[in-house]
């Protein structure tokens, strides 16, 4: 058995965006303190942990004090450069581990652990320059989508080929950057599984949700998701299958597709996610509370859901309609974020739709 981490003991995380805020909250409930680490100064985040280093990420001092100021390090976004994961880890564990965040920061390398594991992805084809790009598409056929092997989010850094015409100018929307091409994977709808493990190898998934985007960004979840009884625990044993093969410690939100012939995993991500935000208001224990349970070496909870939940992002402007949304039924979290410009997202509501 792993020793718990004690209550007064503080977490470190890195990033203080809002997932950085809710995990803050969450690990304040537990009676845990937190200590951000952010370059940006008004950061969501910082607005409601105990302390925050305001540091760049090459900032190797910074870092190394934020280490020792800590007992244990967890982070709400995958882009942290190897340095400083590499520098952090040798003063304080990390979680989820080295591995998860190498696998995740690569679209190459994720695809080739997720097929080595035996699951579905979309064909794939590493491209590095125009002639690696005309065999890819010779191989993988059109439509495709070109995307940046590394710090792609919300649909960033990817351009679509209806044709192979269309070459040249994926290449260049790429920007020098080494990139994947996949094939257009036609799906009848998007699900993503939030799933936990703790150090012990427990593991607990919250049932799928069923993901809306729009313009690349995710708009709304809905819990249930259109899902056959067989596809439900296909997601989730897909989902533990990839969590004990990291050997991972923490939330983890894996995206799948449904096609007719099954579910196709695009992507996972080694921290809470967007897609998970209806826990808060679906279940007991929600994500956030779990990952600091699992980052903590605390047992977890099951993750039952107890009602059905639509989760709808205010994205920009979105948040104006505030009042009206404020006079219905439904759970506000806002980000504390003073400006609502385009595509920024400023908060979420949850809303209860029904009953299991
Ligand atoms: P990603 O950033 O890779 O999750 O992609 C953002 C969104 O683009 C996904 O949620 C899908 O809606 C769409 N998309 C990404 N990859 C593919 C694919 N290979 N085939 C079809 N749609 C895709």
């Amino acid at each position: 058995m792993t020793e718990p981490l004690e209550t007064g003991a503080t977490i470190g995380i890195l990033g203080g965006g809002q997932l950085g805020r809710m995990l803050s909250v969450a690990a304040a409930r537990l009676g845990f303190k937190t200590c951000i680490y952010e370059p940006a100064g008004d950061c969501p985040a910082s607005h409601v942990a105990n302390y925050h280093f305001k540091a760049a990420y090459d900032d190797h001092d910074a870092l190394r004090q934020f280490a020792q100021a800590v007992d244990v390090i967890t982070y709400e976004f995958e882009n942290i450069p190897t340095s400083a994961s590499d520098l952090l880890e040798e003063i304080k564990p990390i979680h989820p581990n080295r591995r998860a965040l190498a696998t995740s920061q690569d679209r190459l390398t994720e695809k080739t652990f997720l097929n080595d594991l035996g699951l579905t992805t979309a064909p794939f084809a590493d491209v590095t320059d125009a002639q690696s790009l005309d065999a890819a598409i010779a191989d993988i056929g059109c439509p495709a989508i070109l995307k940046t092997r590394t710090m792609g989010y919300d649909g960033k850094g990817q351009s679509r080929l209806s044709s192979p015409d269309d070459a040249a100018r994926a290449l260049d929307d790429m920007a020098g950057a080494s990139a994947v091409l996949e094939g257009f994977v036609t799906f009848t709808h998007e699900v993503s599984v939030i799933a936990a493990r703790n150090a012990d190898g427990q593991v607990a998934c919250y049932d799928p949700g069923e993901n809306v985007h729009e313009n690349g960004i995710l708009s709304t979840t809905t819990v249930p998701a259109k899902l056959t009884p067989s596809q439900r625990t296909d997601a989730v044993l897909i989902a533990a299958k990839i969590l004990n093969a990291l050997d991972y410690v923490g939330v983890m939100g894996v995206e799948l597709f449904v096609t007719r012939d099954g579910l196709i995993v695009n992507e996972i991500a080694p921290r809470v996610h967007n897609s998970g935000h209806w826990t808060q208001n679906g279940c007991l224990i929600d994500q956030f509370e779990q990952h600091i349970r699992a980052v903590a070496g605390w047992p977890l909870g099951d993750g039952v859901r107890y009602a059905n939940v639509t989760m709808e992002n205010l994205i920009g402007d979105d948040v104006d309609r505030l009042p009206q949304v404020a006079a219905t039924d439904t759970a506000i979290h806002l980000y504390g974020k003073a400006d609502a410009k385009p595509g920024r997202k400023m908060g979420h509501v949850n809303r209860i739709t029904g009953h299991p």
